[in-house]
């Protein structure tokens, strides 16, 4: 390993004194990744959900050529660009009609503090002050900062660590109710109990739709949506849809709220809105809230980050999406599901596993205990395949451009590898 990386560099979720193995890229194409090594092993993870449309693709580098050409950034502030504006109209003819504006950001955790900001400011201009929390469902994340935190999983999230600074916020069961299963009624008890004593209190209701994404992998039913957006309308509560992992297509809807035909009144979008090229995010809203927010003191909205719509990143958006609605996304996403369910519904059978599931183009695998990282790992790639485990959770998110035989190598690197870990 790379002295410099193990001795001097942290990764995502790392120890300083005894780091994960991590393998040296040195180029990508396609569905592959190139190890300094010289070999090629899959990508499964599709750069955690963001390169939907391959590495080093044409379309998407030429997008970034011709506008890196004309200029590579300028400050949101007082100046505008065709990349902001081509972006924006793409957008809003592919999100649910009501949401009408919209906010650039450089990262997924910052678009949820954009859209918590938003609800906030709304809520103060519309007259309820007093509205100054969020409720979520346990199991759910939504980023690594400070109040994107505070509505992570309060276990996995590690609340109790920053217990005393981070805000308190509201917690409700995870419905029972999976997608393929039943609905039970009874799965909204504890939002209903929660909503009758505490409606005054809470600003909004912010989920995952129908997928949760790194608090669990886990495949919700869309009835419990459909009910929780009827309830928050119901109580004055607005419905903030983190569509961060889910949008674009992955989950089988172009947006995973489409499986239950909500509307949410704010969305927060990223990863696969970058085509995986780079950070970048987008928080939507209606018109209600931007014009509440803009009717009343301050009369502005309250966030302006540096890197606010930068026309690269812009560029490369919009061409991801382009590329992406002259595909039939549908019917690939629905050929990738039906190969996953397929190659992988065997592991069910395997004994150190306790369930596998699809959706979309998402393929989980959950083992009975929580796997071994620093011995998993290396073995996944020496089955040429790239996988990134946490706790019981072996899971896959392929590039859309994944052909037949590189998703069934893509299974067999995985089912080799959980029979020679157990
Ligand atoms: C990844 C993710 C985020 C955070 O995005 P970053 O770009 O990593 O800050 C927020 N919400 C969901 C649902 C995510 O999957």
């Amino acid at each position: 390993m790379n002295k410099i990386d193990k001795n001097h560099i942290w990764h995502p979720y790392s120890s300083a004194t005894n780091p994960l193995p991590t393998f040296e890229i040195v180029g990508a194409k396609g569905v592959y990744l190139e190890l300094a090594t010289g070999e090629k092993i899959i990508d499964g993870m599709s750069s955690w959900w963001s390169v939907i449309h391959g590495y080093n693709n044409p379309r998407l580098n030429a997008a970034l050529h011709t506008q890196i050409e004309k200029f590579s950034h300028v400050m949101f502030g007082g100046l505008t660009h065709a990349p902001a504006m081509q972006l924006t109209q793409k957008l809003l003819s592919i999100v649910p009609q009501n949401l009408q504006h919209v906010f650039y950001s450089d990262s997924g955790s910052v678009a949820v503090e954009v859209a918590m900001k938003m609800a906030m400011q709304y809520n103060y201009a519309a007259g309820r002050p007093q509205k100054q929390s969020f409720a979520t469902i346990r199991g759910g994340y939504h980023g690594d900062t400070w109040n994107a935190m505070s509505v992570c999983d309060p276990v996995t999230g590690m609340h109790s660590l920053f217990s005393r600074s981070l805000p308190c916020q509201f917690f409700v069961s995870r419905p029972q109710s999976t997608f393929h299963g039943e609905w039970h009624e009874e799965d909204l008890n504890e939002v209903r109990e929660l909503f009758e004593t505490q409606h005054k209190t809470i600003a909004a209701f912010i989920v995952e739709p129908i997928v949760q994404g790194a608090g669990g992998m886990y495949f919700y039913h869309p009835q419990f949506l459909r009910e929780l957006a009827k309830l928050c309308k119901e109580y004055d509560i607005l419905l903030i849809a983190d569509e961060i992992a889910t949008g674009f297509g992955r989950s089988g809807k172009l947006f995973a709220c489409e499986y239950a035909a909500v509307q949410p009144d704010i969305m927060c979008t990223g990863k696969a809105l970058t085509g995986g090229y780079m950070s970048f995010a987008a928080t939507l809203c209606t018109s209600e809230i931007a014009y509440t927010i803009s009717n009343n003191p301050p009369f502005v909205f309250m966030h302006g980050p540096t890197f606010m719509a930068n026309p690269l990143a812009c560029a490369v958006a919009c061409e991801s999406i382009n590329l992406l609605l002259e595909s039939s996304w549908q019917k690939n996403i629905q050929r990738i599901e039906t190969q996953l369910t397929e190659l992988l519904q065997p592991l069910a059978m395997h004994h150190a596993v306790a369930n596998v599931r699809v959706l979309g183009a998402i393929g989980v695998v959950e083992m009975k205990e929580a796997v071994d990282m620093h011995r998993i790992q290396p073995l996944f790639v020496e089955n040429g395949v790239w996988l990134r485990p946490f706790g019981k959770l072996i899971y896959t998110m392929p590039p859309y451009c994944i052909s037949d035989e590189e998703l069934q190598a893509l299974a067999r690197g995985i089912m080799r590898t959980i029979t020679s870990y157990s």
